[in-house]
């Protein structure tokens, strides 16, 4: 005898959908958070999703440093304790939290959202490299360091903006080696970051 197979009903496939676009969430697992969801308490539910609407409408890009911000701008950037002569890019926001978690970086940052990857189609123009340009107008900034990824993409990007920011007289230096090679700043552990930062070279 065949079984026949019940979908789930309209509002829960679609919350099944949804949570299946999510990074590292396969369709079982979205399935049980869907399921997770409709047992939850309606106002812990609302909560939820109040969050995920207000993680839309209530942040933007700092106008400086491209970060994600309430404020604009962001509270880095407008903060009298920080160094504005030196400014630390990386790939992603995520990538600053990691480097904050460190406690000795007290220059500005600047997020570019992405690294050049040709294959994928990512070219200069879709990452944030004009706005860093940008900055370099003042004449404040002393020092760029490059703190994208140690892997092929982001050695790429690294290079690629190093010969941009070397004739306006910039010093340019790069992460220490020593983070895993291949692997994320966002998953480097303070020991390592901090290695990283404090003996950074020259590009
Ligand atoms: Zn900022």
């Amino acid at each position: 005898m065949r079984i026949e197979r019940i979908p789930a009903v309209e509002p829960v496939s679609r919350l099944i959908e949804e949570f299946g676009k999510l990074p590292g969430i396969g369709p079982k697992s979205a399935a049980r958070l869907a399921y997770y969801l409709l047992r939850m308490p309606e106002a812990e539910a609302k909560a939820l999703a109040e969050a995920i609407i207000a993680v839309k409408d209530k942040t933007v890009l700092c106008s400086s440093c491209q970060n994600i911000t309430d404020a604009d701008p962001c509270a880095i950037c407008s903060s009298d304790e920080r160094d504005h002569s030196i400014i630390c890019v990386v790939k992603e926001p995520l990538d600053i939290l990691a480097l904050e978690r460190t406690g000795i970086y007290k220059g500005l940052y600047h997020v570019l959202h992405g690294v050049l990857s040709p294959m994928d189609g990512i070219g200069p123009d879709d990452l944030k490299i004009k706005e860093l340009l940008g900055r370099m107008n003042t004449g404040a900034v002393k020092e760029v360091i490059l703190a994208t990824n140690p892997n092929l993409e982001g050695e790429a990007t690294a290079m690629y903006i190093q010969k941009l920011l070397t004739p306006l007289g910039v010093q340019v230096t790069r992460l220490a080696r020593g983070l895993p090679v291949g692997g994320d700043l966002e998953y480097a552990d303070e020991v390592t970051l901090t290695h990283a930062l404090e003996s950074r070279r020259e590009m």
